[in-house]
């Protein structure tokens, strides 16, 4: 049994010194439990919070305790009713090849799931998070403009299809021209602004005639700095995300603009709500699924994964996931199907 362990905590951005691979013997389920062996696992920009010892809506990984995952895995062994081998489920199974459970929590995968892996991303949290977000606190009307962060990725993607179907006009940000045209292209956004540009700024505001009404925040830094002045009276900011800021150590350089931004909500009358997917909407699952599943099969939503192969490349897909190097849900493959 493979784990791979929190070797030391992060100052800044995370480095392959602050991991490490360990084999342990196979766990053995006990009376009621069954042993998951992992399949699929996702990683998601959250665990760098996990690394970090600072105070946060969940409690830290332990230095050397296996790092947090979703995962899909497939039930090995079963002393539970209610799982038998061969099942698929959903588990938080973490980094590693096997993990014990006792149900609690798990999640069964229907057999017609074609991607199964599909259930870490467009069909799973990822999902749950754009679906949520920006229609329970983005309340996005049709007609109106929505601007979505990290639009390549898992969250941002569907944020911005999602968009389409409700009759906005959307407007991607992503980095890179490769990203960006997928991003028109494929998912069909109205267009995609590069945030590496030396003009993006500039380039954002002439997509955006109308100004912003909705600004799904997946990102934070730069970017925020450009959308600020283009925000609309009314406009709401579902406030998902911060990735640009996950590996500072300090505050930013530059003037402080905390009166700026309160100044902007305060006389354009903007509202800004946080949210963590699961305490606030892990009730909402059903309905979620339900109506992601009918826009996947009917071709309305596209999806893309980043899928690695190996559970000892992990480390450094993560790293590459807060540089930007991901292109569509990250995903590591770890064992056979
Ligand atoms: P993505 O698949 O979008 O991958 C992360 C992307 O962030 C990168 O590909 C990169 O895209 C972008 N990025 C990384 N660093 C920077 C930077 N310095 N400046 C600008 N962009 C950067 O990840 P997810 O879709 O899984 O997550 C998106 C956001 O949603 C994250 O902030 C995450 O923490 C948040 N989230 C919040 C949840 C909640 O409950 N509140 C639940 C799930 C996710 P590019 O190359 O285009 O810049």
């Amino acid at each position: 049994n493979r784990q791979i362990v929190l070797a030391s905590r992060p100052t800044g951005a995370p480095i392959a010194a602050n991991f490490s691979l360990n084999k342990v013997e196979r766990p053995i389920p006990q009376q009621d439990e069954v042993l998951l062996r992992t399949v699929y696992m996702s990683l998601d920009p959250y665990m760098r919070g996990r690394m970090s010892d600072a105070e946060s809506y969940a409690d830290p990984v332990a230095i050397n305790a296996v790092m947090v995952a979703g995962s899909v895995c497939i039930v090995e062994q079963s002393n539970n009713d209610d799982y038998q081998v061969g099942d698929w489920v959903v588990a938080f199974g973490g980094w590693q090849d096997f993990v014990i459970s006792n149900g609690v929590g798990l999640i069964k995968l229907s057999d017609q799931l074609p991607n199964k892996s599909y259930a870490l991303g467009v069909l799973g949290m990822p999902g749950l998070t754009a679906y949520m977000g920006l229609l329970d606190i983005g309340q996005p009307k049709a007609g109106e403009t929505l601007v979505v962060a990290a639009a390549s990725g898992a969250v941002g993607s569907l944020v911005g299809q999602i968009g389409k179907i409700k009759g906005c006009k959307v407007i991607g940000i992503a980095g890179g021209a490769e990203k960006c045209q997928y991003v028109v292209d494929e998912l069909g956004f109205d267009a995609c602004i590069d945030h590496k540009a030396a003009d993006f700024a500039q380039q954002l505001a002439n997509v955006c005639d109308n100004g912003i009404d909705v600004y799904f925040e997946n990102v934070g830094g730069a970017v925020f700095d450009a959308v600020l002045p283009l925000l609309n009276t009314c406009a709401r900011i579902p406030l998902c995300g911060l990735i640009s800021q996950y590996n500072a150590t300090e505050l930013p350089e530059g003037p402080d603009r905390l009166s700026l931004l309160m100044g902007k909500l305060l006389v354009k009358r903007i509202r800004m709500q946080g949210f963590i997917v699961f305490d606030d909407y892990g009730h909402r699952y059903n309905e979620f699924m339900t109506q992601m599943s009918e826009w996947l099969l009917s071709g309305q939503i596209k999806y893309k994964e980043h899928r690695i192969e190996g559970l000892e490349k992990a480390p450094e897909a993560f790293i590459g996931l807060l540089k930007g190097e991901n292109f569509g849900k990250l995903v590591v493959r770890v064992g056979e199907e």
